[in-house]
This record gives structure tokens, sequence and C-alpha cells, in this order.
């Protein structure tokens, strides 16, 4: 089965275009400053099978792609993800992003992990590093590359790895959590928690 704290059906800050996406559960690193540290620590997840999730994504009518973030994609069964992505792409044609702490290149060595990466059109590779957080877009920090795995967003490469813009979205929930997609400003999480204290607001983020 694959833990899924997050889903999201139409996101704009996640990639190119209006995107479907899928935050998964857990992740074993403890990186300093990682913006899903919550989403790693909440035990509450959601379990769907392959085609449960395909299904989900091929329904969200209008998106350009889906972005799979977390926790850690590579540490969910991996033939279960790959059946998953295996779908989509017969399914639909939308493009596959998908967010890594691992490095492309010790992911190419696992042979259980290639499947997966024959269905990923971009990868963006890299734990999370605050020291490297200058500002990038769809990145959190200048070790994370971007892989183009396919040709999909190839001619695009130049533009994405030199812009620097950072958008982000809130909400909030039925539960009053405010639930933040996209990459913040470094420090933006601290800084909001901050002033929701001293305004006397409690809030949980996800
Ligand atoms: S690898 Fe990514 S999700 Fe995991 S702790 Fe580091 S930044 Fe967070």
């Amino acid at each position: 089965m694959l833990h899924v704290s997050r889903k999201k059906e139409f996101c704009n800050v996640l990639g190119p275009g209006v995107r479907s996406v899928i935050w998964f559960h857990g992740c074993l690193r403890q990186c300093p400053g990682c913006i899903a540290g919550t989403m790693n620590e909440i035990t509450e997840y959601e379990t769907f099978i392959p085609e449960q999730l395909a299904d989900w994504v091929k329904n969200n009518v209008g998106i350009e792609g889906l972005t799979l973030s977390g926790g850690e994609p590579f540490q969910q069964p991996l033939d279960e993800l790959a059946i998953f992505l295996m779908l989509v792409k017969q399914n639909t044609d939308l493009s596959v992003l998908c967010y890594t702490g691992y490095c492309y290149e010790e992911l190419n060595k696992q042979e259980s992990a290639i499947p997966v990466l024959q269905n990923i059109d971009v990868l963006i590779d890299g734990e999370y590093r605050q020291n490297e957080d200058f500002g990038q877009r769809w990145r959190g920090s200048a070790n994370q590359q971007f892989h183009f795995l396919t040709k999909r967003y190839k001619n695009q490469e130049n533009e994405w790895n030199h812009t620097f813009e950072r958008q982000i979205e809130i909400e909030l929930d039925m539960n009053g959590k405010l639930l933040i997609s996209g990459v913040p400003s470094k420090n933006f999480i601290n800084k909001l928690t901050m002033e929701l204290q001293r305004r006397d607001v409690n809030a949980d983020f996800s």
C-alpha cells in the first residue's frame, strides 16, 4: 500500500501549469529546516493501492501534470509506486515531476527504482540544505538539481535553472490546520509560527 499524508487536486506552485500533488508519508532523513518536517512526524496517513491513486489523478480534469512530494516518495514500496506511475502514464498524457532526497545517481543504481524513474519526466533530487537556500523556483536549495529524464520539458531547462521566484498556496482545512503548498522562502515557516504565537493563534502546519 502507498502511504499518503495529503493530496491536492489543483496546485499552481509545484511545477509547470496546474498540477495535482501527492505528499507521501514519512522520510527517514532529518534535514534541518525541512518544510515537510511536520508531515513526516504526524502519524496519520491514508493508504491507497496504486489503482486508486491513478483513478484519483485521472479524474482531476484540466491538470497539466502530477507532482510527487513528501516525505520521501522513494521510501514507499517501489513496486507499487512504479505501477501507480505506469497507470498514470498509460491512461493520461500528464507530466510527472518527483521530489526526492536521494541523488539521481544513487537511485539509478537501484534495480527496484528503475521502473519508477522510467515514468518520471523530471526528478528534483537531493536533500534540503538551509545554507544553500537561495530562493530558486521549485527548489529548496541549490544542491537540488532538475534531472530531465524525458524530452517533456527539456527545452525549458535553462529557464528552470535560472528562475528565482517562490510562490506558495495556503489553505485552512476543516480541522483548522494550515496547509501550505509550494516551496516557501527560507525561514518563512518559523516566522509565520512566531507571528501566530504572538497573536495567540493556534495553528498546525502540514
Ligand atoms: S530528504 Fe527531503 S523530505 Fe526528507 S527530511 Fe530531507 S528535505 Fe525533508
